[in-house]
Order: C-alpha cells, then structure tokens, then sequence
C-alpha cells in the first residue's frame, strides 16, 4: 500500500518538474501577455509540445468557470493550466460600455451561482458591469386559467436571481484567471485530434521523463490543435458545448433530440425600470421578459422554426406589436386573480394563502434595441461525464432547454464539483487524470443534471399539448406552485440551485 502510495507522488513529483520546464519555454514563445502567469503559446518546431496539467477545452462561460474555481483554493492555484479556444475575447481585455444595450445574449444566474461566483472571487468584476436582480417572478398561461408569482421573501431571501450578459460573466471569470497565481497558457485554437495510450509502468525512465515518454507510458493525453501545435495534459476538460469535439473523441455518446423550436433572443426597452422576472407559457412555446438593467429588458421567445424565421425577420414595428401580445392579452384573456382558499379544498387542506400576489401586467415594449438571434434548441446528455484523462462540463455533458434559464447554472455546479475532485487528488496525491478520481465528480454532477433535464423536459412537453383536460391540470400545477406555501418554497429553493428536488425529497 505504501509503495503504491510513494511511487504515486512521485510520478506527480516528476511532473511537476517538467511543467516548470514547459511554462519557461511557453514564457519565451508568448505573444501577448495581459496577466503575469499568463502566455499565449506559439508553435516551438525543437521541442515535442509543452505540458500541462490541465487542457480546458472551450474556453466558454463554463471552460473559464472551471479556470477560476482552480485558482481559487490553495490546492490547486499554482496548476498550469491550457485554455484553449479560437474566441477573441479570451484574448483581450473585455472593457464593456454601459452606455451600449445590453448585447442580447444573457443568462439568469441563481444564487447557488452567485455564491460560487463570489467564492471564486468573480462577482467583484460582474457587480461593476451591467447586471440586474430581480426578487419577482409571475408565471402564466395563455389559457387564463393559472398564473403564479414569486418573491424571494417566500424563502427569506433578498433576491431570486440576477441577469448578467454573457460577455459579461466570461470576461468577469477572465479577469479573476488573469489575476490569479494559475500558470496559464492560453492557445488561440481549436482542437482537431487527441491521443492518449494505455498506462504502463514508469520504470527504466530517468529521473525527469521527457514528454513523449510519459505519453508513451499513458500518462498524458496529446491534444492536436487546428493551428498545427501539439500540448500534452494529465486531464483534459471538454467545455466546448454542446457539439463537443472532446466528448466525440473520447468516445463517449449521448442521448436527447432536438425539440421542434427554436428561440429569438433580443434587448428591448421599456419607459422605466423592470425588476420583475415574466414568463408566459404561449400555445408554441414560453416568452420570458427578463430585467438587464437601466431600462432594457432581454426577451427570450421560443416558437416553430417557421414562426421564428418570421419574427425574426418582420419590421422592427410589428415584432414589438407582436411582444407586447405575446405578454398581455394576446392568445388568451389575462388570468384572475383568486383569492378563495375553497378553489383549493380538494388539493389539501393544508393552504396558506399569499393574497398580496396578485396577477400583474408585463411593462410594455416600446423599442428593439439589439439585432434578434435565433437558437435550435434541444436536448443532449453524455451517457459518461469521465473516462481516463477526459472530463466533460457544461453544456458538452448536458444541452436543456431554456425555459427556466437553468443550463450555465448546471455548467458552473460542474466546474465547482470538479474543481473540487481535482484538489481531493492533489490532496491524495493521486493522477488527476485517474478514470477513479473523475468518477466521484461524475456521482455528484450526473444525478442532479439528470433531475433537473427531466424536470424541464417535462414542463416543455406539458405545454407543448393544447388539450382540454391537459390545460385544467396545469391550471391546477399553477394554483397548487401559487397558493401552497411549502410547495412554492421548495420550487423556489430547487430553482435556485438547492440539490434537493422540490417534489420528491
Ligand atoms: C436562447 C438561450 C437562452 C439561454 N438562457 C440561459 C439562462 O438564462 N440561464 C442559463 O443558466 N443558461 C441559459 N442558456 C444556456 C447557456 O447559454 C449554456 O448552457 C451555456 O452557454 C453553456 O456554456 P459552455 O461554456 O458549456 O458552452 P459554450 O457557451 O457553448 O462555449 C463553448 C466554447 O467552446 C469553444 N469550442 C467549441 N469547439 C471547440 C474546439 N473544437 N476547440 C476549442 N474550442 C472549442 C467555443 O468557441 C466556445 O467558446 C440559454 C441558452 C439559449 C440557447
């Protein structure tokens, strides 16, 4: 047991020494440095690749969450870490103008997020950026039958969530990774190709393995990048979204379909402030409204593909004319409000009514104030989050739909729950590449992903069906999330990151 043990730090011992090695010959060969520990590789014909102990794949919202959760704890803030990724705005510093509309798109993060993204030290930068809280939301159907409303006073809370644009949230995190003590390189690329052989024994090596040995002996994965650069890594992290390149090949497959909607998303803005987050279930799909500051608003509108192409591409008049239906009366007569606890008699006896929730009208739409784009949605999970030297986060592990604005929130609980399996590592002295190591983040993320994608799968499909007997139950759905107090309390605490599912535990 104990050679084990000893013959195990050791190999992380010679690591070590070998990335010290690399980082001086990433150092000689940057281009452009805007953090101290900080390079961008260019290809070295002598050597045969630099060494990291981390690949990140896709250095989207997530790939740069797991960057500054790593250099966040003690355990892991001096790992040399790849980031890897094609986006420009990896490579420059992201000054945004709060004087332009808020680009379009945007995410709404939950306080479970919040918090991790205090503790990485990257809500700072987003607090001095645009971004919106908001402590109502109202929920409802076009049928007029049910609406409810939150309000983070139900859970004795201040807010129920934020709204920050997504260049906001990257270049936030950026900021946190570029002031960090990480060794970080970042290669301006995409990924092509990646190799990684069976373990075998490191003995008849010299004191510091070069490279290619330790490749040979299935120590590293080898990355081959489109810029013709190969790197080296113990673990590499697909966080390259939902087409994954890292996913596909390590070999692992997925399940899920692409729903028939696609979404536009655009800025509009109204004649004063919005504080409240809207959604309203439509015969084609959910409109939400959602606070982005000053007087803007995001709109997120799922519909058929054809409807889309429509509104996508009508005159800027009738689209607002066609929002400002969407949310009000248009499709259906605005629910009642109800205050009788005997609409609920049959339900439980045990109601608590909250009357001061009454039905509310959106605020009215009175100017486009960004292009609209349009999403293919649907859903996708990866059968495997790890195999050897791979693990999967983001939207690269699970694709759900938007409707909740749940997906990147899912993404950074990963980069939070891996970040941690791999310091738990470092603290055993274990690969971190090891198939064994990267399960304990697989039994953590998978279950809760895995509840939270059924979850909003059923609510899309339960209102894809326009059907008598279907609308009265989710009238009742409605009622029921409105008027029963502990049952709108864990709905709450579910949506805003709890692990515990609000119906079953
Ligand atoms: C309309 C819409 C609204 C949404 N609203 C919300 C919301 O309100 N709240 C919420 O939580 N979520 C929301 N989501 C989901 C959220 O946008 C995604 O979950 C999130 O963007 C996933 O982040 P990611 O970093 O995993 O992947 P991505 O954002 O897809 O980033 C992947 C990165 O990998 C890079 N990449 C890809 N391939 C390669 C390669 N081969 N080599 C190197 N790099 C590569 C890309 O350049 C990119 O930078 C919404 C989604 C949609 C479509």
């Amino acid at each position: 047991m104990n050679r084990v043990l000893v013959r195990k730090l050791s190999s992380n011992v010679c690591g070590t020494k070998i990335l010290r090695r690399t980082c001086s010959t990433d150092v000689t060969h940057k281009v452009s440095t805007s953090g101290s520990n900080e390079s961008f590789a260019k290809r070295n014909p002598t050597d045969d690749g630099p060494q990291h102990d981390i690949a990140i794949v896709g250095g989207g919202m997530v790939g740069i969450a797991l960057a500054a959760s790593l250099a966040s704890k003690p355990l892991t803030k001096h790992l040399n870490v790849a980031i890897i990724d094609n986006n420009p705005l990896l490579g420059r510093k992201n000054i945004i103008e709060k004087g332009n509309p808020p680009d379009p798109r945007v995410s709404t993060v939950t306080p479970a997020t919040i918090s991790f993204l205090k503790a990485t030290g990257a809500w700072k930068y987003i607090e001095e950026q645009r971004h919106a809280y908001f402590d109502k939301m109202q929920v409802w159907d076009y049928t007029g039958f049910g609406y409810t409303r939150y309000n983070a006073n139900d859970v004795h809370q201040d807010v129920l969530g934020c709204v920050v644009e997504n260049k906001v949230l990257q270049s936030s995190q950026l900021s946190c990774v570029q002031e960090s003590d990480l060794q970080k390189t970042i290669y301006p690329a995409r990924l092509n190709a990646m190799d990684m052989l069976p373990s075998s024994s490191l003995t008849g090596l010299g004191e510091v393995p070069s490279t290619t040995d330790l490749f040979m002996r299935g120590r590293l994965a080898k990355l081959e990048l489109s810029d013709g650069n190969s790197v080296y890594a113990k673990l590499v992290v697909g966080a390259d979204g939902s087409k994954s390149q890292v996913r596909e090949l390590a070999g692992i497959k997925t399940t899920g379909w692409n729903y028939s909607q696609n979404a536009i998303i655009c800025t509009v803005e109204h004649t004063f402030e919005n504080y409240t987050a809207w959604q309203r279930f439509l015969p084609n799909g959910p409109i939400a409204l959602l606070p982005i500051g000053d007087k803007f608003s995001n709109i997120v509108w799922t519909m058929d593909p054809k409807e889309a192409s429509d509104r996508k591409s009508m005159n800027e008049d009738d689209f607002i004319k066609a929002v400002n239906d969407a949310l009000d009366s248009g499709y259906g007569p605005h629910p009642e409000t109800t205050s009788s606890r005997d609409s609920l008699s049959w339900l439980t006896g045990n109601v608590t009514i909250s009357t001061k929730e009454r039905f509310e009208t959106p605020p009215r739409v009175v100017k486009l104030s960004s292009e609209r784009m349009m999403f293919p949605l649907s859903l996708r999970h990866a059968k495997d989050y790890v195999s050897k030297r791979v693990a999967l986060v983001g939207d690269s592990a699970h694709t759900v739909h938007p409707l909740a604005g749940q997906g990147v929130n899912l993404g950074f609980a990963d980069a939070c729950a891996l970040s941690k399996a791999i310091a738990e590592g470092i603290a055993l002295g274990t690969d971190i590449g090891e198939a064994n190591l990267l399960k304990r983040y697989e039994a953590e993320r998978k279950p809760a992903n895995m509840a939270m994608m059924a979850v909003l799968d059923g609510i899309q499909k339960m209102y894809s069906v326009d059907f008598g007997p279907l609308n009265a139950l989710r009238a009742a759905a409605f009622h029921g999330a409105h008027y029963i107090s502990p049952l709108k309390k864990r709905i709450i605490s579910y949506a805003s990151g709890e692990q515990a599912l609000p119906l079953f535990s």
